[in-house]
């Protein structure tokens, strides 16, 4: 489903070049939830950007779907619209937007007409289990609601790949299993991927693999036995 090949990727500074990335090789099967982790400035972040379609400068092939993913700017963008789905440790949420209109949003970015919006929206706002929450900001709802706002507006254009940073950091145990189980229940249901940077037990316990990077090389590919979606 994803694939990339001597993937490579310095930056260049005042003073020198930090090498990022060194030539990684890794690939995750459709429906899979592959944990990245490794420590701080390992390369996490920069491989997230890059498989997330954010950043076009690197070095080396991606492939999505078996589909070569372009370096040209416009076709990433909407390439990235199409098939990509983003969930952060802060939510990320627009505050001036109801929880309905920041799930919302992808759809309108895609051209996708109000009544269809509605259905989807609905549908999703639901599947996350806060219909009751639907005209409340993301200031009067809680973290964990917020983020399963985030992950309502993620899935709802049913998007190939998800990229999600450090999505529990900010829950307690109760709220993490929560959402870690709506995440894998509903992408599950859509045929989702999912590539997660997060250090939490909670969540690299429920992943299919592990992969994790360090100093821009990736030394471990573990798999982990598979874990049945709870209830
Ligand atoms: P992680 O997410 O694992 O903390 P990053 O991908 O953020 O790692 O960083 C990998 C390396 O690249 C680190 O050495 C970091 O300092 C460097 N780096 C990341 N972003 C930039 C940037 N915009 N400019 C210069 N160096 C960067
Ligand atoms: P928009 O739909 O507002 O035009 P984009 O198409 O640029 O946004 O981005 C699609 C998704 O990528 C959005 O969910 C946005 O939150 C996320 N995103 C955009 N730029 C960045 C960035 N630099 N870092 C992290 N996420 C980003």
């Amino acid at each position: 489903m994803l694939r990339f090949e001597e993937l490579t990727k310095s930056y260049c500074t005042a003073h020198n070049q930090v090498h990022a990335l060194k030539s990684v090789q890794g690939h995750i099967e459709k429906g899979t939830t592959v944990a990245l982790c490794g420590p701080s400035g390992s390369g996490k972040s920069t491989l997230l950007n890059i498989c997330g379609l954010l950043d076009p400068e690197y070095q080396g092939k991606i492939y999505l779907d078996n589909e070569l993913v372009p370096h040209n700017k416009k076709a990433l963008t909407q390439l990235r619209r199409e098939k990509i789905g983003f969930i952060f440790q802060r939510y990320n949420l627009i505050p001036v937007m109801t929880a309905f209109e920041n799930i919302e949003y992808p759809l309108l970015m895609l051209g996708i007409s109000k009544s269809e919006r509605y259905k989807r929206v609905a549908k999703m706002i639901e599947a996350v289990g806060l219909a009751k929450f639907a005209k409340q900001r993301p200031d009067q709802l809680s973290g964990g609601q917020q983020q399963r706002v985030a992950i309502a507006r993620a899935l709802v254009k049913e998007p190939a790949l998800i990229i999600a940073d450090e999505p529990t950091a900010n829950l307690d145990t109760e709220t993490a299993h929560l959402v870690i189980d709506l995440m894998r229940t509903l992408g599950k249901q859509l045929g989702c991927t999912f590539l997660i940077a997060t250090h939490d037990h909670r969540m690299t316990d429920r992943c299919d693999r592990i992969l994790t990077l360090s100093d821009g090389n990736i030394v471990e590919q573990t798999t982990t036995p598979l874990h049945p979606v709870s209830h």
